[in-house]
């Protein structure tokens, strides 16, 4: 759980431009984003993948999880789309959980 020397997420944390930030947390601009705003989050704590979730306190999920829609909403975005790739086979290729937030042009529309 402790920052990794070799991660680049661990390395964003330490030294990214960060749009938003609370206590564990930091939100981040993807640097090849798939909508007109796509951003990350992530936990300052290094844990791989989500399926590691329930290393989480009870207390700093839920944080996380309103760290999510705290970092949307001052994104400027109602409506969002939030992704967690889960391993390899689902397209994950950064090993740090980190959650997609994508919105400003719905694929709905
Ligand atoms: P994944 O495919 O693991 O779910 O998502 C990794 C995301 O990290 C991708 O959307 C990719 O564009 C983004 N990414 C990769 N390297 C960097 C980087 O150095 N800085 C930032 N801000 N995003 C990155
Ligand atoms: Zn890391």
């Amino acid at each position: 759980m402790a920052s990794q020397p070799d991660c680049l997420f661990c390395r964003l944390v330490r030294e990214g431009d960060h749009v938003n930030a609370t206590e564990g947390f930091v939100a981040v601009e993807d640097i090849n984003p798939k909508a007109p705003v796509h951003l990350l989050v992530l936990p300052e704590r290094h844990v791989d993948t989500f399926r590691e979730v329930g290393k989480f306190e009870d207390d700093e999920a839920r944080r996380m999880l309103e760290f999510v829609a705290d970092t949307a909403e001052k994104a400027g975005l109602e409506d969002y789309q939030v992704i967690v790739n889960v391993g390899r086979g689902a397209g994950q290729t950064v090993f740090h959980l980190h959650w997609h937030v994508l919105g400003g042009g719905s694929p709905f529309e």
